[in-house]
């Protein structure tokens, strides 16, 4: 029963320990799975943010190809071919560089969408370029400021081109509202700017190289992309995040105001109303292409200057990302192997050597402990051994105590033999076994003519006669026989695993010591001679059969004269 006891304890002991390890679970996990999201959200936020750094590379360099082409155009027959391997290194590296942007945003996962996108592109820089190869291949006669700038116009088209793949990379962006994705637009801005920028003196350099009137198309378009020029620069200040504006940022910003807005645009407006009021155009082509390439630099410096930033913000938040969840995923696992530990060791360290000492008091308690079993138990906590041995002590002299009693119970006072309440728990013993009393045999003894002794000596001499009686039966019987003293001058031996024979021949040795010997009675210092009657009786059904049977054959052994022995 304590076995069953203790089970439940460790089963509880478990159920407790899967319940604290799933708590621990369901608090970790989340936590877990949410950092986990919040890595790949940065991860794929450093991954749009490089594809769209890419598409804004390209665009730059679609942008900057207008700068040979325009050389080529307005060169002369000598400079030609000088220019024209400038441009096509320049339509080399673009080329390049479509395919390396198309590959990086495959891999980046964008639709194929993109890719029709850059089919649009190659078709409009194919045409552009064509455009140009054109008017190149013209003879000088045969150029018109039209023609160049349609030419120009064409190229516009093609960057056009970028700047819808730029924006489709952009719709199709997923990490909103992460540290960089407020980067995303002004990459977008920032293109646009340089773009616009570049454009402002494009517009007119068609007219500046035929040295003609500006039209009025060019004019707005040149007034426009001004415009916007501002705009834009206006707007990159207000889109740049205000913990971003580092000095460089704002030195760079501030750059672009002094150089290329402040001076770059005054130059445009210069020529602009010199083409107003009819005067000669103060620069040439060339002259206005290399002024403005200075002026222009500082707003490519600006958008490298950003692009760079954001790809390093990206950078970090991955990285941070990365470390939260390493250290989310971290102390989940400490914790876990903690709460394990801990739960085996209070397990072992503590319930175990509990258990084991109340198994161990239980089994006291049921007489079944052993010393060594707790002197060798040294995880044990000393105290409780300590009552455990003080308890086994107290029990012992109970025990000793409650057996001292039980014999003086079961013993006849008189005699020193055992009395019929020893009889009866003798009984029952025999009883539970499975032979009972088929191998038991018995003996019963009653004193020939007794009341004469009590009538002749007095009772107490009587008493001693019994005494002898019961002396001599002891000396006759093993030790492992049962002497009763059934009743006043009556014995019982009880011997087990028996047969007849032999229990016959005891009954005889009896008679004979006690009817061979006169029995010496120190009190009146006289011997007093004393014969006995047995009936023998060995196999039973039950005790009172077995009783009964030696019983008849008293009867018969005194009714034939007595001292004799009948079975
Ligand atoms: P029988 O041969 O037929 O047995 O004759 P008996 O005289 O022995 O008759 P019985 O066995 O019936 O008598 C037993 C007597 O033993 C009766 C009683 O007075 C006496 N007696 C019983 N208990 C004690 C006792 O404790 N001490 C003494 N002194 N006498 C006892
Ligand atoms: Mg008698």
């Amino acid at each position: 029963m304590y076995k069953l006891r203790s089970k439940h304890i460790s089963q509880r002991l478990f159920l407790s320990m899967i319940i604290i390890i799933l708590s621990l679970l369901f608090l970790s996990v989340p936590l877990i799975v949410s950092s986990y999201q919040s890595y790949q959200k940065a991860d794929r936020a450093l991954i749009e943010i490089s594809a769209l750094r890419a598409v804004a590379d390209l665009s730059n360099k679609v942008s900057r190809e207008r700068a040979p082409a325009n050389k080529v155009m307005s060169s002369n027959a000598d400079e030609l071919a000088e220019n024209l391997k400038e441009l096509h290194a320049h339509r080399k590296e673009v080329d390049l560089q479509i395919e390396r942007t198309l590959q990086i945003l495959e891999a980046a996962g964008f639709s194929a969408q993109v890719r029709g996108l850059f089919s649009n592109l190659k078709v409009t820089l194919h045409q552009g370029r064509q455009a140009i190869d054109a008017y190149a291949a013209l003879p000088q006669s045969e150029r018109t400021s039209k023609q160049l700038d349609n030419a120009i116009k064409q190229m516009f088209t093609a960057w056009d081109s970028c700047h819808d793949i730029l924006k489709n990379v952009l719709i199709q962006s997923e990490a909103e509202s992460t540290a960089v994705s407020e980067y995303y637009t002004l990459i977008l801005i920032l293109a646009d700017l340089r773009d616009q920028a570049g454009r402002i003196a494009s517009n007119i350099i068609a007219s500046i190289t035929f040295a003609e009137k500006i039209s009025a198309d060019n004019l707005a378009r040149s007034l426009q992309t001004q415009h916007q020029a501002y705009y834009l620069w206006d707007l990159v200040n207000t889109l740049q995040p205000e913990q971003a504006k580092t000095p460089e940022y704002l030195a760079l910003h501030q750059q672009v105001k002094a150089q290329f807005l402040d001076q770059g645009i005054p130059i445009i407006t210069r020529l602009i109303n010199e083409s107003m009021h009819n005067q000669a155009y103060s620069l040439t082509d060339t002259q206005l292409t290399e002024v403005m390439v200075d002026k222009f630099l500082t707003v490519v410096n600006l958008q490298t200057y950003i692009l760079d930033y954001s790809v390093s913000i990206a950078q970090n938040q991955k990285n941070q990302a990365q470390q939260q969840f390493i250290l989310t995923l971290l102390v989940a696992v400490i914790c876990l192997v903690t709460v394990c530990f801990t739960m085996i060791y209070a397990r072992n360290g503590v319930f175990k050597p509990l258990l084991k000492a109340k198994n161990s008091i239980l089994r006291l308690a049921q007489h079944k402990i052993t010393d060594h079993e707790y002197e060798d138990s040294p995880t044990d906590p000393i105290t409780l051994l300590d009552a455990i041995k003080k308890l086994k002590h107290v029990l012992e002299q109970r025990d000793a105590l409650e057996f001292q009693l039980r014999n003086i119970a079961n013993t006849d006072t008189l005699t020193g033999v055992s009395n019929r309440l020893a009889l009866d728990e003798y009984i029952k013993y025999v009883e539970k076994k499975s032979e009972k009393f088929t191998q038991t045999g018995l003996i019963i003894f009653d004193i020939d003519d007794f009341k004469q002794v009590n009538d002749t000596f007095g009772h107490i001499i009587g008493d001693e006669v019994i005494r002898l009686v019961a002396e001599k039966l002891q000396f006759c019987v093993c030790t492992s026989n049962l002497i009763v003293r059934y009743g006043g001058d009556e014995f019982l031996v009880l011997i087990e695993q028996v047969d007849f024979k032999d229990a016959w021949s005891i009954a005889n040795k009896i008679l004979e010591e006690i009817g061979s010997s006169e029995l010496y009675i120190a009190e009146i210092n006289q011997n007093i001679q004393i014969s006995v009657s047995a009936g023998v009786a060995v196999g039973a059904a039950s005790w009172m059969a077995l009783l009964e049977k030696a019983d008849k054959s008293l009867f018969q052994a005194k009714e034939n004269g007595k001292n004799k022995v009948v079975g």
